[in-house]
């Protein structure tokens, strides 16, 4: 792999669901940007992630942007208020059901441990079960969409006055700070 993930992906979301959705980024722009081109794309993704995936399909890169953009609306409705597309609700849970990845305390670091025939669907399945988690979670009322230029991305604002209006303060946050110092 001779491509480095942090260029290629933004990877500093805290939440997992949420780092998956940000695989595409700018959004909010005419022409959002796909960053899961291709199924070595989802593998370098994967991998960085902790999924010790290969040979990775173009049917689970597929399958694997289907739930990511399934996870995307949810979200957003859930930050404006809104009720999730039950379509969208019944792609997340099959996901998540059909996966059979097993967590294990390895070397004091959390593991998936992947089976062999399904590796990527487990994977998946794991993304889709903590999207559950955060959608369906008791802090479902602090999922917001970035208020970055472009960005519209999703984030858990964890802040205690629930006051964040940025997906990362590294990246847009600090794109916003920049380009007001700029105006003024
Ligand atoms: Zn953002």
């Amino acid at each position: 792999m001779t491509e480095d993930v942090r260029r290629v992906f933004r990877m500093d979301n805290e939440v997992l669901a949420f780092r998956f959705t940000a695989t595409v980024s700018e959004r909010a722009n005419m022409e959002p940007r796909e960053r899961l081109t291709s199924s070595a794309r989802l593998t370098m993704w994967l991998q960085a992630t902790g999924f010790d995936v290969t040979g990775v399909s173009p049917d689970d890169l597929e399958d694997a942007v289907e739930l990511r953009e399934a996870i995307y609306r949810i979200g957003s409705a859930i930050a404006a208020g809104e009720q999730p597309d039950s379509k969208d609700v019944r792609t997340l849970n099959t996901v998540a059901a059909a996966g059979h990845a097993k967590a294990a305390l390895e070397h004091e670091r959390a593991e998936w441990h992947l089976t062999d025939t399904t590796p990527v669907g487990d994977a998946l399945g794991v993304l889709a079960t903590d999207a559950i988690r955060i959608l369906g979670g008791p802090d479902r009322g602090r999922i917001k969409n970035c208020e970055g230029p472009g960005c519209a991305g999703l984030y858990l604002d964890t802040s205690r006055g629930a006051n964040r209006r940025w997906c990362s303060m590294n990246t847009c946050g600090n794109k916003v700070k920049k380009s007001r110092l700029a105006a003024s």
